[in-house]
């Protein structure tokens, strides 16, 4: 990244695609949340997006992103987008106000449980696995529907929305459609879609909240450990 990056900028330009791709599909660019996607990203990017009035961050790991954010979160919406293991339930409740992957019944059991031991309810989406990628956390877009049941049947969770990653390499668009249809089917509201390189399209399919990280802050540090 050249030195001379400017984050606040970025998120400006950032604003302004989202605002056109909203009015683009008739959509009011106010309905569409730029989730800012700070993982592995130096405190000194991230400044001048907090200083520009970014409110809404996104971040994949519980532990690191306490250790950016813990003292620092006073005002500000903290989202979990990546995969959540029962054993680190406990910190995300605590932490997070909202968990964007929920993805199986055991943590949604876990997350019910310590939801009420804390007396706290982050917003909940569920991930969906649009393309059935063995290696990816998220439902089976088939067994969607029953597991949105039980979350909200046995668990008693007012789902938000769901949230989905197309695989790499793949026209991002059919995997927005399908995470739409099944948002639609189930009376959910909430669509979490969309990265850098596809955000656009991804308003065009209905998103409600566009995670972006490298088109805000450039490219990322190398991932914490192996
Ligand atoms: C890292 C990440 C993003 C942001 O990716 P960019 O391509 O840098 O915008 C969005 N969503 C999830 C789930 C991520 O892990």
């Amino acid at each position: 990244m050249s030195p001379s990056f400017d984050p606040a900028a970025a998120r400006a330009d950032v604003l302004a695609r989202i605002e056109r791709a909203a009015r683009a599909a008739g959509r009011s660019p106010a309905d569409v949340t730029l989730v800012a996607v700070s993982k592995q990203q130096p405190w000194e990017r991230i400044e001048p997006i907090l200083a520009a009035g970014q409110r809404v961050f996104g971040e994949n790991r519980v532990q690191e992103a306490m250790g950016r954010w813990e003292g620092r979160a006073e005002g500000l919406e903290l989202r979990l987008i990546g995969p959540l293991q029962t054993n680190k339930a406990r910190e995300a409740v605590a932490f997070f106000d909202v968990i964007e992957t929920l993805d199986r019944e055991k943590l949604a059991r876990v997350l019910a449980d310590e939801m009420a031991r804390q007396g706290r309810t982050p917003r909940l989406y569920v991930q969906v696995n649009t393309g059935e990628e063995p290696q990816k956390a998220g439902v089976a877009p088939a067994e969607a529907d029953a597991f949105i049941e039980t979350c909200r049947k046995t668990y008693g969770f007012a789902i938000e929305g769901l949230m989905c990653i197309p695989p790499a390499g793949e026209p991002p668009g059919p995997h927005f459609a399908l995470l739409a249809k099944i948002a639609d089917g189930n009376g959910l509201a909430g669509l979490s879609m969309g990265m850098s390189d596809d955000f656009e399209t991804a308003i065009r399919f209905g998103a409600t909240s566009v995670r972006v990280g490298s088109a805000l802050f450039g490219a990322r540090e190398a991932p914490p450990g192996p």
